[in-house]
């Protein structure tokens, strides 16, 4: 699939570590996951090259952040605007090494690139203030300045907006960045650093260092363990995100984490159905259901129980499965084998406990699912309680307001949440009861670069994207000037 590139040179398979592409001693395979076959091997690296990109970001900090605003701003735009003219070939790589149709690839790389516009903009507006002094002979100062070396880990799901939204603000504050991408997707990871080269970000300032799943690791290791790294920003999981919490422990670092979610789709029986069985549709299977904010437990209100899985079940039924390269395909295979066997074991658990198989529950040859509805779904099943990641709506039935915020609130995780109805008194009750960091009223997509993205509780720490994003990456700085 990467034969058709249009700009070969932006297959890039070296590791970057100050402004140099490096091979690194041994190699990992990218694969393809709609057919398990090899893309590219890319650098495994290790503490060593890890510990070299650390110094090159500190080395290149100094000239960074005492460029103007405006002059960052202006590689930023440029950088942005690159993105976009090659959004046709990172498309294609994104859907070779993720599995994600292409129009879908493509609309990731604009929305991932527009984090990069926006905190362009955002970079000239990185204001202190200044406050009323209680004595005369002072004043109070209050400047914002970059935090210095960031460092970023990031998932498979997302390959390219999961970076754009930490390093765009990073930049933007004048901080150098560590990225450590996805072993699965490395490759657009990459492509994207090329084109930040090509508009001119200087050396060190972006590194990227590649590992496969064991030598991510000691990467992570590294990076947590770092005086010189004053920031981490991790997405994936909270199982992960508490491990790196932990080590990040010892050097009091500064973290920003998007974390799991368990994110409940609510449909009450005032709502318009046929909105809310559309919003169903790509809040939940919209990259084969493995978004972290994917609709994951669906409770609709007695009176249009039996219509809504009606509606939705024919919908779902539709979906084209098969390789995201194929046009009319819009859904594609699932990521690897963990993926499967916790999709599978969600379905068959759900089966064993009473739940009605509506249509899927079936694995299509190796690499891909069927979409599936499960109706009749209760509190005691296992897709209750954990993220599924994979294309299957359990469907809960529920008959009063106040039952059904008790249950969706009824998680450790508080990432995104939805909910359906055109009565404007329950949209205020209902959008202040639940305990989410992100709450989509009669809409299954929330997320664009103006908006602060983030959770509660367990779903995580701090808030990415809208003017909110770039406050992790400066440090607030209090000057008393006395003796006026
Ligand atoms: P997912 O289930 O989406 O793969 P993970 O949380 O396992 O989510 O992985 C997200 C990112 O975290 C990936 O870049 C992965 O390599 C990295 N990662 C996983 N385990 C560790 C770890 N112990 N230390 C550092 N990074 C890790």
């Amino acid at each position: 699939p990467l034969a058709a590139l249009k700009d070969p040179s932006l297959l890039k398979t070296d590791a970057l570590v100050n402004g140099e592409w490096v091979a690194g001693s041994s190699r990992f395979d990218v694969t393809d996951p709609a057919t398990g076959a090899k893309l590219a091997d890319v650098p495994r690296l290790g503490a060593a090259e890890t510990e070299a990109a650390i110094a090159a970001a500190n080395a290149a900090w100094p000239a960074w952040r005492a460029k103007t605003a405006k002059e960052r701003a202006a590689i930023l735009m440029k950088w942005h605007a690159l993105m976009i003219e090659n959004a046709d070939d990172l498309a294609r790589i994104m859907t070779a090494e993720q599995g994600k149709p292409l129009t879908e690839a493509r609309g990731e790389v604009v929305y991932g690139a527009s984090f990069i516009e926006w905190f362009a903009e955002e970079a000239k507006r990185v204001y202190g203030e200044t406050i009323p002094t209680t004595d005369p002979n002072k004043r109070f100062v209050i400047l914002k300045q970059a935090i210095g070396v960031c460092a970023a880990i990031t998932p498979w799901n997302f390959p390219i907006a999961m970076i754009t939204r930490k390093v765009a603000p990073a930049l933007a504050a004048g901080c150098p960045v560590v990225i450590k991408p996805a072993e699965q997707t490395p490759l657009s990871a990459l492509a994207c650093a090329e084109l930040a080269l090509r508009a001119g970000l200087p050396a060190g300032v972006l590194n990227i260092v590649t590992g496969d799943a064991d030598s991510s690791i000691e990467i992570g290791g590294v990076l947590c363990a770092s005086d010189t790294v004053r920031h981490l920003s991790f997405t994936g999981s909270t199982e992960v995100g508490r491990i790196l919490m932990k080590q990040c422990a010892p050097t009091i670092k500064k973290m920003s984490l998007e974390l799991g979610g368990n994110a409940p789709f609510i449909v009450f029986d005032d709502a318009d159905i046929d909105s809310a069985v559309e919003g169903a549709m790509i809040s939940k299977y919209r990259n084969a259901g493995q978004t972290c904010v994917c609709a994951n437990r669906l409770y609709v209100q007695d009176k249009v129980y039996d219509q809504f899985v009606e509606k939705l079940a024919a919908k779902v039924a539709a979906i084209r499965v098969g390789n995201g390269f194929e046009a009319g395909v819009s859904q594609g295979p699932l990521i690897d084998e963990g993926a499967f066997a916790k999709v599978e074991s969600h379905v068959a658990d759900a089966l064993a406990k009473g739940a009605r198989l509506v249509t899927g529950g079936q694995r299509i040859g190796e690499r891909f699912y069927t979409p599936t509805v499960l109706a009749d779904v209760t509190a005691e099943m296992l897709c209750a309680t954990e993220e599924t990641f994979g294309p299957v709506a359990p469907i809960f039935r529920f008959s009063t307001e106040a039952e059904v915020v008790a249950a969706a609130n009824a998680t450790e995780f508080g990432l995104a949440s939805y909910f359906y109805s055109r009565d404007i008194g329950r949209i205020f009750r209902v959008g202040e009861a639940l305990e989410y960091g992100m709450v989509g009223i009669n809409t299954g997509l929330i997320s664009v670069a103006e908006v602060p993205f983030g959770g509660v509780k367990q779903s995580g720490l701090g808030r990415e994207g809208s003017h909110h994003g770039i406050d992790d990456y400066v440090e607030v700085k209090y000057l008393c000037i006395s003796d006026i």
